[in-house]
């Protein structure tokens, strides 16, 4: 993706053409074109380059029991429709929906749950995930087991249990751990369960799911598609038209389908995709490298660095390391207090894949919803903190964090 010089720069960091295979990188070329003109000049209205957002909630019939091509919005609308189908291209499935929000995506693809069925999901995976299935499980409406995926023996004795869905979240939030997709997939179904991928950390710019396996793939589209922190929606590709229709159908039942005005802003922010997340990405790495090198950080989780565990799965699976890192501070909680305290570049906030540097804590913040005995379990400590990394210069974003960092060292 062009980071090589940033990568060369950074210490340890790798170059692209080490990143991924050959086919990974054409079909992400294929990709850009996609996300920058899928849907351009299709207006037949009055030749619009960029096409109309439609709000209208309801559509004329053509005549007594004629409805045309869309005649509720709940159901059908021709700018949601416009997104739906980039999304779809994107991830290479045959069909995509469209939601109100990520958790609504997830909701979404694990709906074919039935009472009693199993379903096996990540250990460490974002707090709101990890609630919604909690709850969902509480009210006995599927059951759910939370297993470390990277230890085969204990996926595999989940999966002996008959279970019916399998959910991967990778690269994880907070610790970006990194799931082998492909294995993971191979498992899945040979115990004929469906398996889910949430790629909301990388985007299809980065990762695609659906080509190494995975039946259905969910965003938060709020994240890295839209990039600009100023939509909140989700989305559910699937591989499969059939299951992909399915679950259209169930969005518009239960009234889940996203709002027009929110997809209009969605396919903006896709047509720049490739461009932010490339330059993130390096700003990332080069974030990375830093935090590596500095006394008062204890550990940093970024899969570009040759140390992170999945580092060579990532290079494997994925077109570029992306633009999301965690780190723990030595002095814990206090420490993490006094850093964000002092930076002036890095706003405190929740959400992530914006334009803009952010800093989370997640004890307190992103994963607050998850009880503290889970939150051990998964690696989430104190003095963890995770930032999304945007497009300010590289320059600005560590004299901050060395700034900052100085006054955590003087304590
Ligand atoms: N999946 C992941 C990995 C997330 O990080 C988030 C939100 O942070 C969600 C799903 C939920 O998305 P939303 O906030 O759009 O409902």
């Amino acid at each position: 993706m062009g980071q090589g010089d940033a990568r060369d720069r950074s210490r340890g960091l790798e170059r692209e053409s080490d990143v991924s295979d050959e086919s990974v990188v054409r079909e992400q070329r294929r990709a850009e074109t996609i996300a920058a003109a899928n849907g351009i000049g299709t207006d037949t209205a009055f030749g619009a380059v960029t096409p109309p957002l439609y709000l209208s909630t309801t559509y004329t019939f053509a005549e007594f029991e004629q409805p045309r091509a869309y005649d509720y919005a709940r159901l059908g609308n021709p700018t949601r429709d416009q997104l739906a189908d980039t999304l779809a291209k994107l991830e290479g499935g045959a069909r995509a929906v469209v939601v109100s929000s990520g958790m609504a995506a997830l909701d979404l693809a694990l709906s074919p749950l039935r009472p009693g069925d199993l379903l096996v999901a990540p250990h460490d995976c974002y707090g709101g995930t990890h609630r919604l299935l909690s709850m969902r499980a509480a009210r006995g409406h599927y059951r759910v087991a939370f297993v470390d995926q990277g230890d085969e023996a204990a996926l595999a004795a989940a999966l002996a249990e008959g279970a019916r869905i399998v959910l991967t979240e990778t690269p994880s939030n907070p610790l970006m751990r990194i799931t082998d997709i492909r294995r993971v997939a191979a498992l899945a179904k040979a115990a004929g369960a469906l398996f889910v991928v949430d790629n909301t950390f990388l985007s299809p710019a980065l990762q695609r799911p659906l080509s190494l396996g995975a039946d259905l793939v969910v965003h938060s589209t709020t994240k890295f598609l839209n990039g600009h922190s100023d939509v909140i929606g989700g989305a559910v590709i699937a591989a499969d038209a059939t299951l992909g229709d399915e679950l259209a159908a169930w969005a518009n039942t239960v009234g889940v389908t996203g709002s027009p005005f929110d997809a209009y802003l969605t396919l903006r922010g896709v047509r720049t995709l490739f461009a932010r997340i490339e330059r993130q990405e390096r700003n990332a790495a080069a974030v990375a490298a830093f935090l590596d090198r500095h006394p008062a950080v204890a550990r940093v989780h970024y899969p570009g660095l040759p140390a992170h565990p999945g580092h060579a799965l990532a290079k494997a699976q994925q077109a570029g390391f992306g633009a999301m890192l965690s780190a723990e501070l030595a002095g814990g909680r206090e420490a993490v207090r006094r850093l964000v305290g002092a930076l002036t570049i890095f706003s405190l906030a929740e959400s992530l894949g914006g334009v803009e540097s952010l800093i989370a804590h997640p004890v307190t913040m992103t994963h607050a919803a998850m009880d503290p005995e889970a939150r051990e379990r998964a690696g989430v400590g104190d003095g963890l903190v995770r930032l999304s990394v945007g497009l300010e210069a590289e320059t600005d974003l560590l004299a901050d964090l060395a700034q900052a960092l100085d006054i955590v060292a003087k304590g």
